[in-house]
């Protein structure tokens, strides 16, 4: 089915998902959604105030009792009828993500498609939650051990991967018997208020999950994590924000999940494929136009390939086609706003101070819309602010090493601890390599680690806790053991 935008943006809720029905701010603030390839408004929504905010958290703390008392089978239908509804609505949302974000429409595809899976996955889970019953060694009691929801959580998510970043935090809440408040990033507001509507048509009950798009998100999460009714607080942004967060939580004492930020560094070896290295760096790089927190940031080249491996790299950057992630033939999109091209040139222009070469893009192109060109910087210098930082931009950064100790001693050479990719045709180095790098994920040959079925999570000041996998329910439970005598 096809759909115009016009259509589509007018059957996107603008209101906030408070206790099952939508309503304006309550002192009528808006906010403005738009597109980052043009720089016009695609729409205008309500924008939360604390008091709407607490008025979330009520209707998330009055659904509680029931959702947590609901059978976990019930649950996990509602699910599943809501990953069947994403299969059927996915051009829709797969549209909407390039309208509001500026990805290319097939990466807004594969999003929808890997944002899906926590749905399914989840669905999974929800019925597999047991706990276990036995003899304490002594032989002196029966020891029972429970899990339990933690209660209402908030769950704050960033615009970079509008749907994904949703499902992984609300399909484990919703399966755990959790209810939850989101706070969609104010850039991209309407995959979440979309995917909302598609939850209540999927048959969840009023108050399970609520809505409150904003253009202030401080104060109202600030009183939000300060109400001691709430029991969880999950986060995925940057690590400076992260940080305020985590401060604000240790107060009530909060469970939190923090998936921050990363400076995934992309080793390729002298003994590499490089065939598997290009196409690798071209997902590992350019997908979601740079911007994605597993996105790699530097890549740490053997010096005996290093010339051959950039000069394939820029012949693949050369032929990237940039434009509005709607029009045929497009490969790369926008950057998410103007701020991120002034940071972006900003870190290029520092490299290129000490010393490094451009040998693909380099600049911005001028309005409207916020695109920066697709980059490759050879001989990037140590003490260079894109070593340092999340580019979160289509800028390739490259150092060339000498041996293996130079390239785990660089790679592990940041605040940072995501996700690292290691090109290699050697088995037992590839095994060194687990050893070796301090990240919580890592992809031997390939370019994309990420997976439902698998823990996403990183190490340092990347977070704390994982999402996705076994381990993604259980930060929505918590454990209780109960002693009984023997019978
Ligand atoms: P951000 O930290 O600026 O914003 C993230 C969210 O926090 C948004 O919803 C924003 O509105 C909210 N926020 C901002 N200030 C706040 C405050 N004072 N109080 C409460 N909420 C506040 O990050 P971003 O620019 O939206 O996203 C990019 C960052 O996210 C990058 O650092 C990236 O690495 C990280 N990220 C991490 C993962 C992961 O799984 N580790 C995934 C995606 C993105």
């Amino acid at each position: 089915m096809t759909i115009s935008e016009s259509e589509l943006l007018a059957g996107v809720p603008d209101g906030l998902l408070i206790g099952g029905s939508w309503q304006p701010a309550s002192d009528g603030a808006t906010l403005d959604v738009l597109d980052p390839a043009t720089g016009e408004t695609a729409k205008t929504v309500a924008s939360a105030s604390v008091q709407d905010g607490l008025a979330a958290l009520d209707a998330a703390c009055d659904a509680f009792p029931g959702w947590a008392a609901t059978p976990a089978r019930q649950r996990a239908e509602i699910l599943r009828r809501a990953f069947d509804l994403l299969q059927q609505r996915a051009e829709q949302f797969a549209l909407l993500m390039t309208i509001e974000m500026g990805k290319p429409l097939a990466e807004a595809r594969a999003e929808v498609s890997y944002g899906g899976e926590f749905l399914r996955w989840f669905s999974e889970s929800a019925a597999h939650v047991q706990g276990r019953y036995g003899a304490n060694p002594e032989g002196t009691g029966r020891m029972i051990v429970t899990h339990h929801p933690v209660g209402p959580c908030y769950l704050i998510t960033p615009w970079n991967f509008p749907l994904a970043m949703a499902t992984r935090k609300i399909a484990p809440a919703l399966a755990a018997g959790c209810t939850v408040v989101i706070k969609p990033a104010e850039l991209t507001p309407l995959t979440t208020s979309y995917f909302a509507q598609l939850l209540t048509d999927a048959g969840l009950p009023a108050g399970v999950v609520n809505v409150v798009t904003t253009a202030s998100p401080g104060p109202m999460s600030e009183s939000i994590i300060a109400d001691p009714r709430l029991r969880k607080l999950s986060f995925t942004g940057s690590t400076p924000v992260g940080r305020r967060l985590l401060a604000q939580a240790a107060d009530g004492v909060l469970r939190t999940s923090m998936e921050l930020g990363g400076n995934a560094p992309f080793l390729v070896f002298e003994d590499a494929d490089l065939d598997k290295a290009v196409e690798g760096a071209m997902t590992a790089k350019f997908r979601n136009i740079g911007q994605a927190c597993t996105a790699a940031n530097r890549f740490l080249v053997h010096a005996s390939v290093v010339g051959e491996f950039t000069d394939r790299l820029t012949a693949r950057v050369t032929n990237l086609v940039m434009g509005r992630g709607t029009e045929p033939g497009v490969t790369i999109g926008p950057l998410i706003d103007d701020k991120a091209v002034a940071k972006t040139s900003h870190l290029v222009q520092d490299a290129l101070d000490r010393g490094a070469t451009v040998r693909a893009g380099g600049t911005a192109v001028d309005g409207p819309g916020s695109f920066f060109r697709a980059t490759v910087l050879a001989d990037v210098g140590a003490g260079s602010a894109l070593l340092r930082e999340e580019i979160f931009g289509p800028v390739v950064a490259i150092v060339p090493f000498a041996d293996e100790d130079e390239a785990v001693a660089l790679a592990n050479d940041t605040e940072y601890g995501l996700v690292s990719y290691v090109f290699t045709e050697s088995l037992a180095r590839s095994q060194r390599m687990v050893e070796r790098l301090h990240t919580g994920m890592m992809g031997v040959n390939v370019g994309a680690v990420s997976n439902a079925a698998a823990p996403f999570g990183g190490w340092k000041q990347s977070g704390l806790g994982r999402e996705g996998g076994d381990e993604g329910i259980h930060e929505y439970l918590q454990t209780k053991y109960t002693l009984t005598p023997d019978p």
